[in-house]
């Protein structure tokens, strides 16, 4: 009953394909401010955000990094400072000794095996300590070279609503993501997404009488 009444919802929104495009022009007129709510001024800032950011708001972490990133400006000065130091320097993230330790794995590699430079490609980003997949994505996004599609609890959870995955493994959503969205979409579909997801299609009560996707949207409560 429950699946035939899915079904039905399918079929009177259309076909996937049929509402990417829609999708993500809408979303792009409702919140045309979307993007990574990190401050940063460098690819080195950005990835010490990005790993900062784990377990944490993007708030708590602009915090923090307003006065780490006066301390701490190229890869050498994180090795320069012992690991106790940045742990403090840290703290307020959460889970600073494993961060920290990430952290200063990650300026040696760079360091040793990039020239002290943020590399671009996902495949080198992920070779960094600590960085995984989600984090190699906003990284490269936000880099200007998307290589997938930040799959978060947000993007997971509209992702499903919106009829565009059946999915629950990120990585698989990420696969059907990457199927459907235009490429050139990657880096913006995520924060589009996210941003919907906090302001209108919330977790416990999604606002479907304020949202501009409702007709494309067999998950709709109208
Ligand atoms: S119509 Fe409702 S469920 Fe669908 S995206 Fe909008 S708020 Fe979320």
């Amino acid at each position: 009953m429950a699946r035939s009444f899915v079904e039905e919802a399918r079929k009177r929104v259309g076909s996937k394909r049929g509402r990417i495009g829609p999708i993500v022009e809408r979303l792009k007129v409702e919140h045309a401010d979307a993007g990574i709510a990190l401050s940063f001024r460098s690819d080195i800032e950005l990835l010490v955000s990005v790993m900062l950011s784990a377990q944490t708001t993007d708030v708590n972490v602009n915090r923090v990094t307003a006065t780490l990133f006066r301390k701490y400006r190229r890869p050498e000065d994180y090795l320069a400072t012992p690991q106790e130091e940045l742990e403090r320097d840290i703290y307020a993230t959460g889970f600073f000794r494993q961060k920290a330790k990430a952290i200063r794995g990650t300026m040696r590699m760079l360091i040793e095996e990039y020239d002290g430079r943020v590399p671009r490609r996902l495949e080198d980003l992920v070779r960094l300590p600590g960085v995984a997949r989600k984090t190699a994505n906003v990284v490269a996004a936000e880099l200007g070279e998307p290589q997938g599609v930040v799959v978060d609890t947000h993007v997971r959870r509209l992702s499903q609503r919106l009829g565009l995955t059946r999915e629950d493994d990120p990585v698989k959503i990420e696969r059907d993501l990457q199927r459907l969205v235009p490429r050139q979409e990657w880096g913006i579909f995520p924060h589009l997404l996210i941003w919907h997801g906090r302001r209108v299609c919330i977790a416990r009560a999604p606002r479907c009488d304020d949202c501009v996707l409702v007709d494309l949207c067999p998950s709709s409560r109208l």
